[in-house]
């Protein structure tokens, strides 16, 4: 299903009129499409749903890094998914959502000695353990508190997942879970530690994945590794795959979809006997959202295009600065003429450009526009940089909008400033 398309010319976010948005909530900001989101978090589920063993159905945790609204993550609570999670903030958010401590992976390399505790207290279902240091001070925290927590050890299987350098998450020389080789020994260890159920191993090798070979590649070695941790005596029960699925941000881009996926996870999954769990986040929530903006103005200089100066910026949707990341452009009542264009937004950086030399509609002061494919990695990535507030959110059901994240004006961000008395 499409979310957001034209409709008598103008463009609609399900049935509502994206105007009508713009003028109850004012620009930028960000609009979620429920039904994109359900129909999303259907198709992963889908795709997998020649998986399952004697251990259960796959288990499914939304990473709710890609977008952590608490409207979002209650949709898709809704839809029986769990969260992973990678901070004490984002696990005191799951729970605030009401998804089920048991629902809940903590991920993530630097787990600090309060998150730790967090975690224990909350009674999450599993924590991937991504360093043998880490494994030991848990063990210690479960020991003390009396608790034997569920955990996997996160893999670096070495495998190049083909992405923007900065998103990838696989390779030896990056930060994230223990080198495969070291990985029997470790495991062994922290399992001879007491304190921690050690069941499960896991692995994410870094997100939009326009390829499914690499992580073909990684689930074969962590299928390998299974079956070593097996030989030397452990009980292996779960396997935890990760999320990484990418969507195109292109008109004219083909990614892998949800029953590819399944099918090859299927096939190199097959004789695992464990029950695997999966964290989709792009996959699932960029889709369901566009940012919507105004044009502020246009303006020339020299001989090129003329450059689109909008009312969102990098601080609101930071990936195109970020990653030379591509968000298709529309205008939201495009005449049908056409133009060329550098896409800014105002802040005083020259990284603030959304689009060079893009082909786009005709736009003129006043008009609005959306990127499209901006529900991950959008909202939850904004800064208040240049002084600017920190952009609202709006969720549409059918014919109903609610803003489900306030603007937070400059002035409510000073608010928290102080001037020591001995400035004063
Ligand atoms: C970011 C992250 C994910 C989600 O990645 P997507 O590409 O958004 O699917 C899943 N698991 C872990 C451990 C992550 O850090």
């Amino acid at each position: 299903m499409e979310a957001f398309t034209l409709r008598g010319g103008v463009m609609h976010a399900e049935d509502v009129a994206l105007p009508a948005i713009a003028e109850a909530v004012g620009t930028p900001v960000y609009v979620y499409s429920r039904a994109k989101l359900t129909a999303k978090a259907r198709a992963f589920r889908d795709g997998l749903a020649r998986l399952g063993s004697a251990h259960g159905p796959p288990h499914l945790a939304f990473a709710i890094k890609a977008n952590p609204n608490l409207a979002v993550l209650r949709v898709l609570g809704r839809e029986g998914y769990g969260a992973d999670v990678v901070s004490g903030g984002e696990l005191t958010r799951a729970l605030a959502a009401g998804i089920a401590p048991e629902e809940i992976v903590f991920s993530g390399v630097g787990k600090t000695h309060e998150e730790l505790i967090q975690g224990l207290e909350a009674g999450i279902g599993q924590f991937n353990i991504e360093s043998e240091e880490e494994g030991r001070e848990l063990a210690a925290l479960a020991r003390d508190a009396g608790l034997r927590p569920h955990c996997a050890l996160r893999v670096n299987p070495d495998v190049d997942a083909r992405t923007h350098a900065k998103i990838s998450t696989g390779r030896r020389e990056n930060k994230f879970g223990v080198p495969l080789d070291r990985a029997g020994d470790i495991f062994a260890a922290l399992a001879r530690e007491g304190g921690l159920e050690m069941c499960g191993v896991a692995v994410h090798i870094g997100s939009q994945l326009a390829d499914l070979q690499p992580l073909e590649e990684a689930f074969a070695r962590l299928g390998a590794l299974i079956w070593e941790l097996r030989a030397a005596g452990h009980t292996i029960t779960h396997a935890d795959l990760g999320g990484g699925l990418g969507v195109s941000y292109r008109h004219d881009e083909t990614l892998p979809t949800a029953a590819q996926y399944g099918a090859m996870v299927a096939r190199v999954t097959r004789g695992w006997d464990v029950r695997l769990s999966f964290e989709p986040g792009r996959f699932i929530a960029a889709e369901a959202g566009v940012l919507l903006t105004r044009t502020i103005r246009t303006k020339r200089s020299g001989n090129g295009p003329p450059f689109v100066v909008v009312d969102a910026a990098m601080n609101d949707l930071a990936r195109p600065a970020l990653y030379g990341a591509h968000h298709e452009f529309e205008a939201v009542a495009p005449t049908g003429a056409r133009m060329t264009a550098h896409i800014v937004g105002p802040i005083c950086e020259t990284g603030d450009t959304f689009a060079i030399d893009r082909e786009c509609d005709a736009l003129t002061a006043g008009d609005l526009a959306v990127f499209r494919t901006a529900g991950a990695y959008g909202a939850t990535m904004a800064s208040s940089y240049n002084s600017r507030g920190f952009v609202p959110e709006v969720l549409v059901d059918g014919d109903r909008f609610a803003v489900v994240a306030d603007r937070i004006a400059p002035a409510a961000i000073m608010a928290a400033e102080r001037v020591p008395e001995w400035l004063a």
